[in-house]
């Protein structure tokens, strides 16, 4: 294949050229001692930018979620987390086989949990029961195909977990892209939440890197529970003055990436076999389903991998497609046509 159209994840984006050179010159230090110009600049932008007090760069998405539940909670207790949320469904278990914690599952519309999903789980203290210590929240929410919850939502469901005494921690993986497609800044959503981790490495296409941010005590806590799991980092100036150039450089231009989803889902909406839900598609990400077509997903994937796009079967008859920064407006119609091709519509 001459060039690849990879629509797996906003993952695959590669470093932009003012990232490598940044990257080049970063002043480094041995962080495990605070010494890192480089890492501590970047963290106190992150948590600038999110409206907290403090900030801690983590390896991973995933770490930086493992290191809030082991800060946030003790063993046995119970977490409240939606039900395809990435926390509980895709960080390989690391919720019970490291953080000791049960996850309660909640329901969500479109991967938005409301009061009334809450409520559904919020149990009055009884002896039989766990402590329930922690909400987790998720923004966008990637299993239901990118969507955002709102200011007003986010208020709504951290309000009524605090009068249960609940502490909350936000996913926010994607949140620039759940801020750029509601117009707010990303300091909006992460208020109500504790705690809040995002990811570097996905639409704003740094290599490496996610931020969890918090208050001052938290993150000092944070930062031993990151020790913990091996998660300390030395020279990482060279990974943090990337992380620096894509939060200067790279959020405003996650609205071509929401506009490009966007094309891609009318144009495969109106092929035969495929049904999309319009309303779902709100930022980066298109979930679909192929049944229609008399292909299951997996099959439907192989199909168009032959064909030169990448993408990833979702659920046994859904695929899910996310534009970013390394696919463009070409890549989006050559796609349609291959689909369309394959499809002999
Ligand atoms: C990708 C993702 C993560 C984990 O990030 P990694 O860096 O891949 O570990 C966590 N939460 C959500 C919602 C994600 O999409």
């Amino acid at each position: 294949m001459d060039k690849w159209i990879d629509l797996r994840s906003d993952t695959v984006t590669c470093p932009t050229e003012a990232m490598r050179e940044a990257m080049g010159q970063a002043e480094v230090g041995d962080d495990v001692y605070g010494e890192d110009v480089t890492v501590s600049r970047l963290e106190a932008v992150a948590a600038e930018k999110m409206g907290k007090e403090a900030g801690l760069l983590v390896a991973s998405g995933t770490m930086g979620n493992l290191v809030a539940l082991l800060t946030h909670t003790h063993r046995g207790e119970e977490v409240l987390v939606e039900a395809e949320a990435h926390i509980y469904y895709y960080e390989v278990g690391g919720m019970a086989a490291l953080a000791g914690v049960m996850p309660r599952l909640l329901r969500s519309e479109k991967g938005v949990v409301t009061t009334g999903h809450l409520r559904e789980a919020l149990r009055p203290a009884d002896l039989h029961l766990p402590r329930t210590t922690l909400l987790c929240l998720e923004n966008t929410h990637n299993r239901a195909g990118g969507t955002v919850a709102s200011v007003q939502q986010m208020r709504e469901v951290t309000s009524l977990a605090r009068e249960y005494g609940l502490r909350v921690h936000l996913d926010g993986a994607r949140i620039f892209n759940a801020a750029v497609a509601l117009g707010v800044p990303a300091s909006e959503l992460a208020k109500e939440a504790d705690s809040v981790q995002f990811c570097l490495s996905k639409g704003l296409a740094a290599p490496v890197g996610s931020l969890l941010v918090g208050d001052k005590e938290w993150i000092d806590q944070a930062r031993k529970w990151r020790k913990t799991v091996g998660g300390g980092m030395r020279q990482a100036g060279v990974i943090a003055a990337a992380g620096l150039v894509a939060l200067e450089s790279m959020v405003d231009r996650l609205a071509e990436d929401h506009r490009l989803a966007r094309v891609l889902a009318e144009g495969l909406a109106g092929m035969p076999g495929i049904l999309i839900d319009m309303g779902t598609v709100q930022t980066n990400i298109v979930v679909f389903d192929v049944s229609g077509t008399g292909m299951a997903a997996p099959a439907f994937v192989t199909a168009l991998k032959e064909r030169g796009v990448k993408c990833n079967a979702f659920s046994p008859n859904t695929v899910r497609m996310v534009t970013h920064k390394d696919v463009d407006e070409g890549d989006i119609q050559r796609t349609l046509e291959i689909v369309r091709e394959m499809l002999r519509c």
